[in-house]
């Protein structure tokens, strides 16, 4: 690390999406030094584990309840060890981060957090696709299916595909047939492009592709009920604009 650690804190640190080499610099380095780490085992890549020291604790949090977690973080800082908190994509979106710092901060510990790589933008990456297309796109909407976590009705499928606009679409493929049933009703034409990426930058990643009309049934072929994104829209389309950006009458001054 260029600036010095504090191991009264706990580090949450973001993964990335899989690919072991898709964490930060900064995370690498926290998970070589770590004297313990608690990991998401369902979602995170167990070659990152590869990184720590070989006498480091490591515990799988899918094994633990929230205050199991948090005991083994108190109890690590207070003897003095660096506890790392290893999280799947990127710590704030779906990452419960503000649960287990409430419950530090009931025991006079602090954290920090290092920024990771989220999955939606491994996905981009293996489709080699932008969410923002010139006149096509120009918003990304980050969302998920309501399901045990309820989401506020303003937020519903059905209102956001009023839009029309990319769509990133998280923790929601089990139920891909309601998904695109709402996203229709909302409005998006049932010939609109719809990628599922399951493992996004793992080995074993997958891609399906299809329509709203028919990525439900593929997606049921495939047997695919967790860990992937449903991206939806146009960007996914064959409409493409040259940006303005690098047009050569265009100035200069924003490249
Ligand atoms: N904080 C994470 C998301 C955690 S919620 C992030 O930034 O990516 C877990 C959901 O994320 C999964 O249900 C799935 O929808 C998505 N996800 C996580 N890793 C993924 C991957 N490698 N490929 C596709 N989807 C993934």
């Amino acid at each position: 690390m260029t600036e010095t650690l504090d191991k009264s804190k706990v580090y949450f640190v973001g993964a990335g999406p899989g690919d072991p080499e898709l964490i930060t610099l900064k995370g690498y380095r926290l998970l070589q030094q770590a004297d313990v780490v608690i990991y998401a085992g369902s979602l995170i890549n167990p070659a990152l584990l590869d990184y720590c020291k070989p006498e480091a604790e490591c515990h799988d949090s899918a094994y633990l309840h929230l205050q199991q977690i948090i005991q083994l973080m108190v109890d690590g800082i207070h003897h003095n060890k660096l506890v790392v908190r290893l999280q799947t994509g990127d710590l704030s979106l779906y990452g419960s981060v503000r649960e287990q710092g409430e419950e530090l901060a009931k025991q006079q510990i602090g954290f920090r957090c290092i920024a990771g790589v989220s999955s939606f933008l491994g996905a981009a990456a293996e489709l080699g696709v932008e969410y923002t297309v010139p006149e096509v796109s120009q918003s990304l909407i980050i969302t998920r299916m309501a399901g045990r976590t309820p989401t506020p009705e303003l937020e519903s499928l059905i209102r956001f595909a009023g839009h029309q606009t990319s769509m990133a679409i998280f923790l929601s493929v089990q139920g891909i047939g309601a998904v695109a049933e709402q996203l229709v009703q909302g409005g998006y034409p049932t010939e609109t492009p719809v990628s599922v990426v399951y493992k996004a930058t793992w080995p074993d990643c997958q891609i399906l592709k299809g329509t709203l009309a028919d990525i439900a049934q593929t997606v049921t072929d495939a047997g695919i009920q967790k860990t992937a994104l449903i991206l939806v829209g146009r960007f996914l389309g064959e409409e493409y604009h040259y940006s303005k950006l690098y047009d050569a009458a265009f100035s200069h001054e924003y490249r």
